[in-house]
This record gives structure tokens, C-alpha cells and sequence, in this order.
């Protein structure tokens, strides 16, 4: 890699943390970075993600950069059409496209110690860069449980994050599996329209009725013409929600109103005590995510609807049969069966100063400093990494913190004159060992069910355990003492 340009920073990822790292390099001065996105469009999991009914679960007015307001969003929580909007129009506004590599896979990354940089293979072509910042999503991998039989479905299948718009639905028979985030979102949306609906329900969620509603004119014009007015609807929603960290992570006691809320909603939408048994959870609420939906239930009422709660024993050509063995036939398979947040590609792909990646290093159970640096990947910065998960508000909140703690490295490294950044091992440690005791008591690891929270080790390497302005107290500033440095050879 001779003659390749030495980026000062390389970014792996264009959605919300790889994108708004970007604007934040740029409103600070620093333009010799790259933007690398295997998709064919900026956007991340909201460009990845066109399920219909696809809407996020965070109000728009704190769902969105702090230094990029958006007057126009004309729902209290936003579609991912007008998401997706805002990431492009973002892109465009603060002149990141320039920089910008679509349909370009990260293939390999190695710190190259001599040379003290990374260098990057991709699927266009070679890369190098001092620093290396991974964004690349949670929620970006799918796990889509292996069904026996499935090998000899003659219909059609495909995962809820990779949408296939070919397949109308419309008089078909469905089978959906899955009853989480995604799928409360997509059955009122193809119930209407599809012949029968076979929905496999494993485990039924906590939900509460949904507060959206439109955005009315004359209000997003206040908000043009008047920003404090949007900050202030930002901060107050920043507040209401954490409050609930305050539940998650220290006294369950406060989380009784939702649950009571969620209880309520479904006698209110469910009247037969059968159905409403099947639909009640026996874990403690927020365990898993909350989902808010107020047309979940009425849709899985609907008689095109047949709620199955014994699961897929095995598929055949046409049909699937459930554990009771009962046979249904059907023309899709759909899976809404979430993610798989530990088990990331890029961490197989990533190689630090010993040769050994990321997920070799981390043998299933993910874990960082600040859920941002890694002992032994010097110069690399992990976006939205261990441990940095909420259960009660904005992700972008958390991303920002990052981006703060990502650019004072940066500027301590120039000031230091530093050529290298790698966390001591027992700083990590330490951190690692602080969450971990704290997360034993939350109601994710003590609440009674099972969730993407856990690793394969049965490990929680998703969560953050507290407040998210602990968190960004604690990134405010890049703590250079906690890191080995060095200076150019
Ligand atoms: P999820 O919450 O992990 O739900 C997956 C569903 O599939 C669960 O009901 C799960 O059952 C079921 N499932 C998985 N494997 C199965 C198997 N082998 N057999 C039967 N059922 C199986 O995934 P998701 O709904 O895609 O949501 C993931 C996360 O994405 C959410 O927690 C949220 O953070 C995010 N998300 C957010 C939004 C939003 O902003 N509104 C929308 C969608 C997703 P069990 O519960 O029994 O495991």
C-alpha cells in the first residue's frame, strides 16, 4: 500500500454515528477523512430498513443531531421515509457526500505498526488512515433462526430487514415469526391485505398504547421561527424518558405505572380473557425493549389472523407445521426475528496490533472502554460499541457523546504531538468489571426473560447501566491518562 493517500480518518459506516462523525470533523476543521458505506445510500439500519410501517420509537425532536435541527418533522415520532430524508439531506447540507463511499464493504482493517496507521481493504479498493472509526450499527446484522425443512421451501422468505418490495402479499397466505419491536409494526400494516396471517408468537411483549400524532403546521413553523421552543420540547422529552433509567437500573418501583399502563391497554383492546392470557407477558416490564403500539392488538384480532404460540417444528415445500403439529400452508415466510448485536461481521475484519481481530479478541462477549476503545486496536474508535444500549431514549444522545470524546482525541493527539492511542488493558478491565456489577441488579438481567441483550456467553454486552448524562459526563473529555501513547517513529 505505497502510494495509497494516508487519510487522517477513516469511517466505517453512514448512518447516524458514521455520518454525524463526519459533520462533526468538518464543523471542526479536519477534511482529510473518508466515509466508506456498503450500502448504496447514506442512512445506516434507516436506509437498510424499509419493512412497511417502519417508524422509530423515539420522539423525532430528540431522534435527531443536536447540531442539525429539523423544524419539518411532521410526526411526533418519525417514519424512516423522513429519517432517511434527514440523514441524506444532512449529508448533503454539511457537505459530507464528497467524502463519501457508497457501496463500498470494509473487507479487511490491520493496524499496521510500523507504519502506525490502518490500512483498509474494500470492495473498491485500497484505504489507509491514521484513525480508524467503526460506526457500524447495532442492529445491522440479522439472525434468521436455521427452521428445520427450510431447505425445501418452494415459497418465499426473507427477513424483515431486507425487505423484498416484489412480494405485494396481497390474498397470500403469511407465516411471520417473531412478536418484538419490528414485527408490532409490520402485522397492522400487511394484515389488511394479506389472505391469512399466521403469526408466531414465542414470548408476547410489554405494550403500551402509542402517543404519536401528527406534527400540525402552524407548530413546525413555530419551530422554524422560534428554535429554543423545539430545544425545549427536546429537553423536556430528554427528562420524562430518563426517568426511566432511573427505574431500569435502580428501583423497579418506578417502572409500576408503565406496567399498569401496558395492563390496561390490553384489557381495553383485548376482550376475551383467553387471548388476553396468550398476549400477557411473565417478565417484568422494560426487560425487553417496550414497544408502543396501538394497533398491535386490534390487528392480530383481526379473522385473517391465527396467533400461534407452539412455534415452527418444521417447514415443508408449501407449508409450515407448528409444535402442536398442526399443518398451514402458506406463500411466505417472514422472518422478524431481530438481530444478532454481539456476533457483528466488521469484528472478524478488524485486526489489531497482535494480528488477532476483534472477535477473536472478544471470543462472543464484546467489550471496550466507554464502549468506544479497545486494548490492543490503538487509533480505532468503535461507535455505538459494548455496552452503550439504551432501553429508554435516544441513541443519538449517546452517539454525540462519542463524537465528542472521538474529536478531544483527536486534538490531544496533535497537541501531545501523539501518533498512537490504545486504552491500557486494565482501565478496560476495571470499566468492564464497574458494569457488569451494575448491570447484575437491572431489571434486564434479573427481570425473567431472554433478549439480544445477551451474548453468546450469556454475558450482557449491550447495555448501558445507568443515566445517559452519566455517560456523557464520563466521554466529555478524551482522559488521555487512561491510554498509552506514542509518537511518530
Ligand atoms: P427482537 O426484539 O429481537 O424480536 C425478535 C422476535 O423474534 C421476538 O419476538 C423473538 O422471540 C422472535 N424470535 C427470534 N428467534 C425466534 C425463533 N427461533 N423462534 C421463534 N421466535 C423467534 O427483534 P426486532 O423486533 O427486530 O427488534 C430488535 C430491536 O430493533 C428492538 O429491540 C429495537 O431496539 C430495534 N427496533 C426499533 C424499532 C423502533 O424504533 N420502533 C423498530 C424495530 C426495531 P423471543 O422474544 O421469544 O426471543
Amino acid at each position: 500500500m505505497e502510494d495509497v493517500h494516508v487519510h487522517e480518518v477513516a469511517i466505517v459506516g453512514a448512518g447516524f454515528g458514521g455520518l454525524g462523525m463526519a459533520i462533526r470533523l468538518k464543523q471542526e476543521g479536519t477534511d482529510d477523512f473518508v466515509l466508506i458505506e456498503r450500502g448504496d445510500d447514506v442512512g445506516g439500519t434507516w436506509w437498510a430498513n424499509s419493512y412497511p410501517g417502519c417508524q422509530c420509537d423515539i420522539p423525532s425532536n430528540l431522534y435527531s443531531f443536536s447540531f442539525a435541527r429539523n423544524p419539518d418533522w411532521d410526526r411526533a415520532y418519525p417514519m424512516r421515509d423522513q429519517i432517511l430524508e434527514y440523514l441524506r439531506d444532512c449529508a448533503r447540507r454539511f457537505g459530507i457526500l464528497p467524502h463519501t463511499r457508497v457501496g463500498c464493504e470494509l473487507l479487511a482493517a490491520t493496524w499496521v505498526a510500523d507504519a502506525q496507521r490502518w490500512e483498509l481493504e474494500t470492495t473498491t479498493g485500497p484505504l489507509a488512515a491514521r484513525v480508524l472509526v467503526a460506526a457500524p450499527g447495532l442492529l445491522s446484522e440479522p439472525s434468521t433462526p436455521d427452521l428445520p425443512g427450510f431447505e425445501r421451501f418452494e415459497g418465499n422468505a426473507f427477513h424483515t430487514a431486507d425487505w423484498d418490495h416484489s412480494d405485494d402479499l396481497t390474498g397470500k397466505r403469511v407465516a411471520l415469526i417473531g412478536a418484538g419491536a419490528t414485527a408490532v409494526q409490520v402485522v397492522p400494516e400487511i394484515q389488511p391485505r394479506v389472505g391469512r396471517l399466521h403469526l408466531f408468537q414465542r414470548t408476547p411483549p410489554w405494550v403500551i398504547p402509542h402517543t404519536d400524532h401528527p406534527v400540525a403546521v402552524g407548530m413546525r413553523d413555530l419551530y422554524r421561527r422560534l428554535p429554543a421552543l423545539q430545544k425545549l420540547s427536546r429537553a423536556g422529552i430528554y427528562a420524562i424518558r430518563e426517568s426511566l433509567a432511573f427505574g431500569i437500573t435502580r428501583d423497579r418501583r418506578w417502572l409500576k405505572a408503565t406496567e399498569l399502563n401496558a395492563r390496561l391497554h390490553l384489557r381495553r383492546q383485548v376482550p376475551d380473557p383467553k387471548l388476553r392470557a396468550r398476549l400477557t407477558p411473565d417478565y417484568e416490564i422494560f426487560c425487553k425493549r417496550i414497544i408502543l403500539s396501538s394497533r398491535w392488538y386490534p390487528a392480530i384480532q383481526a379473522p385473517n389472523v391465527d396467533l400461534v404460540g407452539s412455534g415452527i417444528a418444521e417447514v415443508r415445500e408449501h407449508s409450515v407445521v407448528d409444535g402442536d403439529g398442526v399443518e398451514r400452508e402458506i406463500d411466505t415466510l417472514i422472518y422478524a426475528t431481530g438481530f444478532k448485536p454481539a456476533e457483528l461481521p466488521i469484528a472478524e475484519r478488524i485486526r489489531g496490533s497482535d494480528g488477532s481481530s476483534l472477535a477473536e479478541v472478544w471470543q462472543g462477549s464484546p467489550q471496550a472502554y466507554l464502549g468506544t476503545t479497545v486494548a490492543g486496536f490503538p487509533n480505532l474508535l468503535f461507535f455505538y460499541g459494548p455496552n452503550t444500549n439504551l432501553g429508554h431514549s435516544s441513541i443519538v444522545y449517546v452517539l454525540e457523546s462519542q463524537f465528542a470524546y472521538a474529536l478531544d482525541a483527536l486534538h490531544t493527539m496533535r497537541q501531545l504531538g501523539a501518533a498512537e492511542f490504545e486504552v491500557r488493558p486494565e482501565v478496560q478491565e476495571v470499566y468492564n468489571e464497574e458494569l457488569q456489577e451494575r448491570l447484575a441488579d437491572s431489571v434486564w438481567n434479573t427481570g425473567g426473560c431472554g433478549s439480544w441483550y445477551f451474548d453468546r456467553n450469556g454475558r450482557n454486552s449491550i447495555q448501558w447501566p445507568g443515566f445517559t448524562f452519566e455517560y456523557r459526563r464520563r466521554t466529555r473529555r478524551f482522559d488521555a491518562e487512561s491510554y498509552r501513547l506514542a509518537s511518530a517513529w
